[in-house]
């Protein structure tokens, strides 16, 4: 056999060009967000579909499956792509082109009917679309007969391996957590108007978020930083990490946002550049995934050590705002614990409860009797529930996400897993860092960097979500390092109020 007929290196060719085409998918996505003029709009949406369709045939191609067959892997990093990528192969082998356009197609078309429900907050005018996303789902997890349970399908896309009573249990224990926490919080009325209100010029905000971001290890070698309307973070290879932020006059969001999509970013540029252009070579989970961005966003974000050093940088931004004030105050204001009716601006103690309300409503909509006519009043019940609430209409309501629309199931319960993650993760870290606040404090990300490089970062999907969490946390998922975490935030917070 000559190094030309080796299976291995044919399977490494073929997956490198599935790969290029998988990234030059992405490219084409942050251009149409935020480049393109919108009349491409419509010739973008075929080329993204082309693109697409040429990335599937040539990775689900019989000759794959041939060479996955044929491959004697050489070395552990052999041994992990063809178990990878023999993961993947049989998973997109499962669904039918067809229903793959249809899943598509409905999730475009619901998109749109989405905008305008929301904007005119009535759910019929979004009910019919979702009925048909829910029905496609359906005939989704049917590809897969050997789930034990169906949502086990939807989870499995975004948590590979997870189990939906996994999900249930920690999830459940969550909820258990933080109900109480967030009603004892409520009593208590935090205050966040320092930070809130505005005016804040956005041409003030992007120089404090540049500061911010060059001092945690942005530079303009790999990273790029852009305005979009909804925030998201792209990697086109390695070297080309791709932020987005949005600067709203009347609060500091942006800097909290741009963090969180710095972690995922810092995630994607820091896997093992040995396991670039393979199906190795990108974040394991979005649970994981989420985990780095709040890790930054939250435990960064908000520590004391962060505002120490920031709070200088902040009151060079907007000298009239911060005149007289110290760092102290600023972090209680960004620490503050609300609750909200809307997910996107709820602190990080209520969050959680916003993601365990959508995760119920799924189960019950593919699990259970929920119809998808009756999640109005089903959202209304729990947000009472859980969150002390009353929802006035629909649009800030069942309507205020777009996932369900575009026929994102599954997906939601990976963003509160991601805390939990985060929580687990943190424990470690400031165990075994434990100057990590006096670092901060003297603008120094690098040790925190460095861990996440380590133990989590340059592994790419090289372990299972689960066993990265049980090496870098030190055992399998847990909610209570992060109710830990959180429960000493609001005991802070009560304790400054009796104070
Ligand atoms: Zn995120």
């Amino acid at each position: 056999m000559t190094l030309a007929d080796d299976p291995l290196i044919e399977l490494r060719t073929r997956l490198a060009e599935v790969s290029d085409l998988e990234r030059l998918g992405v490219l084409l996505a942050w251009d149409q967000e935020i480049v393109m003029p919108p009349a491409g709009a419509e010739w973008r949406a075929s080329q993204r579909a082309t693109l697409e369709r040429l990335t599937h045939e040539r990775f689900t191609d019989d000759r794959i499956g041939e060479l996955l067959e044929a491959a004697v892997p050489a070395t552990p990093v052999d041994e992990d792509l063809v178990r990878v990528t023999r993961r993947d192969y049989d998973k997109a082998r499962r669904v039918p082109a067809g229903l793959v356009e249809e899943l598509v197609h409905a999730g475009a078309t619901a998109r749109e009917a989405w905008a305008r429900a929301r904007a005119e907050s009535d759910f019929a005018l979004l009910e019919p679309h979702l009925r048909r996303n829910v029905e496609l789902r359906r005939r989704y997890v049917a590809c897969f007969p050997e789930v034990e349970r169906p949502f086990d399908a939807l989870l499995d896309d975004y948590e590979p391996g997870m189990r939906t009573s996994e999900a249930e249990d920690i999830l459940g224990r969550l909820r258990d957590g933080l109900v109480p926490l967030v009603a004892a919080a409520a009593a208590s009325a935090g205050d966040d108007a320092l930070v809130t209100g505005g005016p804040f010029p956005a041409d003030a905000q992007r120089r404090l978020v540049e500061t911010v971001l060059r001092q945690v290890g942005v530079d303009d070698e790999r990273w790029r930083l852009d305005v979009a309307l909804h925030p998201f973070m792209a990697t086109i290879s390695p070297g080309d990490v791709r932020l987005t932020t949005r600067y709203a006059d009347d609060d500091l969001d942006s800097l909290f946002g741009t963090l969180h999509e710095f972690g995922h970013g810092l995630y994607e540029a820091n896997v093992d550049p040995e396991l670039a252009r393979t199906p190795l070579g990108a974040g394991v989970s979005s649970a994981v995934h989420e985990s780095q961005s709040r890790l930054w966003e939250n435990m960064v974000g908000r520590s004391a050590g962060f505002w120490r050093w920031c709070f200088p940088h902040l009151q060079a931004a907007f000298p009239e705002r911060f005149a007289g004030r110290g760092w102290q105050d600023v972090h209680r204001a960004v620490n503050t614990v609300k609750p909200t009716l809307i997910r996107v601006s709820a602190d990080e103690v209520t969050y959680g409860l916003h993601i365990v309300l959508r995760f119920e409503l799924e189960l019950a909509l593919f699990e259970g009797d929920l119809d998808v006519a009756d999640l109005p009043a089903a959202w209304r019940d729990r947000t009472r529930a859980y969150l002390g609430l009353d929802v006035p209409d629909d649009a800030d309501g069942v309507l205020q996400d777009v996932h369900w629309a575009e026929g994102l199931f599954g997906y939601f319960p990976t963003y509160a897993l991601g805390n939990v993650i985060a929580g687990q993760l943190w424990a470690r870290i400031t165990a075994d860092l434990p100057d990590l606040d006096e670092r901060f404090a003297a603008g120094d990300f690098a040790p925190l960097t460095a861990w996440l490089a380590e133990h989590v970062h340059r592994h790419g999907r090289r372990l299972t979500p689960g066993e990265l969490v049980a090496r870098a946390a030190g055992g399998p998922l847990d909610p209570e390092p992060y109710l830990e975490y959180v429960r000493a935030k609001v005991a802070g917070a009560s304790a400054r109020l009796i104070a």
